[in-house]
């Protein structure tokens, strides 16, 4: 097989990162009790649990989509409502998944400019109604950071579970980028959920350098009653359950959950400040974590296409771009170089 050239339009594209190949390939020695009672599904979710420096439950799962699903399935009966902004991956990417699994739990949804839920949004949505006719809301869902690469702060974070706990509802955690979060905060991991009111989170794997897999931590253990069935009736309690947990242990142990999220959102950093100064071009989005998005003249996004780059365009128009652990700082720069040429194209053209 041809290697093309490293692209950027999804943290996805990326392989599997050292650390969690080389726990893969431990746990592969020897064979191991099936279905999750191994010696490494033990000592992942223990390595959790000192990461968070919390007794939680934890479930292992593989992708976010189920994790999320699964997890606001298990804080909703069906006639209850999930708050969640319109940019909310559970809203928009996961294919009516949280309805599903949830047995008719239904999403109300908040109009949010940068994708963040805010105390007054949540405020508005679950005092909206209070009669019998109207789905009872029970959870408020965030995604840290956002679809758009924003931060929530630490402040923010407890602002929010503050609103969550006059009203009633639970707060559940998207972090399908949990660690670039906290790389950004330069804040523990306890600090930046249960300590600031989150209830579940689930802590993405596979845009942290893993094949695939996510986390998800209960750090209240009542909430995750029977959630082990949840997972087998889903299709998500995987036999080999060694080949999920493993590349946790490699992750956490090593280090490289941080250092993984801390060199995306570098490599973010460094395209934002190579192209930053450009006419015509400005950033859709501030560059908090691994992301950016690229607000430039149709004809600008056009060239780039044309030398090769991929991007998706499906937020509001702008390109985004996508840095995951592997990612190249020289194709960082080509792609910089080939967009301060798209643009003073468009320049000279005008
Ligand atoms: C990638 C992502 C997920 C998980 O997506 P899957 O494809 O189901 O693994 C969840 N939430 C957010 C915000 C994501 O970016």
């Amino acid at each position: 097989m041809t290697q093309h050239p490293q692209q950027f339009a999804s943290d996805n594209y990326a392989g599997i990162c050292p650390e969690a190949l080389a726990a893969m390939m431990e746990a592969n020695a020897g064979s191991a009790v099936a279905y999750g009672d191994d010696e490494w599904t033990l000592r992942a979710a223990n390595s959790f649990r000192r990461l968070f420096d919390a007794d939680g439950e934890v479930f292992f799962v593989f992708n976010g989509t189920a994790a999320n699903s699964l997890a606001l399935a298990s804080l909703c009966q069906s006639y209850h409502s999930v708050i969640c902004s319109s940019s909310a991956h559970v809203e928009t990417d996961e294919c009516g998944a949280p309805e599903f699994f949830s047995n008719g739990s239904k999403l109300l949804v908040a109009q949010s400019e940068d994708g963040k839920l805010t105390p007054e949004a949540i405020r508005a949505l679950a005092a909206s109604r209070s009669d019998i006719h109207f789905p009872k809301p029970r959870v408020v869902t965030i995604t840290q950071p956002t679809e758009t690469g924003q931060v929530y702060s630490i402040d923010e974070v407890k602002a929010i579970s503050a609103v969550c706990r006059e009203l009633g509802l639970k707060l559940h955690m998207d972090g399908a980028r949990f660690a670039h979060a906290c790389a950004t905060l330069g804040c523990t991991p306890a600090e930046i959920s249960w300590q600031a009111g989150v209830d579940v989170l689930c802590f993405g794997g596979t845009k942290n350098g893993m094949a695939v897999g996510e986390a998800i931590i209960y750090f209240d253990r009542a909430l995750a009653a029977d959630f082990d069935y949840r997972c087998k009736q889903a299709g998500q309690l995987a036999s080999k359950m060694r080949f999920l947990s493993a590349p946790w242990i490699g992750l956490i142990e090593s280090g490289a959950w941080l250092r993984n999220a801390e060199h995306g959102n570098a490599c973010a950093r460094r395209l934002a400040d190579l192209v930053g100064d450009l006419p015509g071009l400005s950033f859709k989005f501030p560059v908090q974590a691994n992301s950016v998005f690229l607000e430039a003249p149709a004809e600008v996004l056009e060239a780039l296409r044309e030398r090769g780059w991929r991007f998706y365009t499906f937020i509001g128009g702008s390109a985004r771009f996508m840095f995951a652990w592997d990612c190249d700082l020289a194709r960082v720069e080509e792609l910089a170089r080939d967009i301060r040429v798209a643009a003073s194209g468009q320049v000279l053209a005008a």
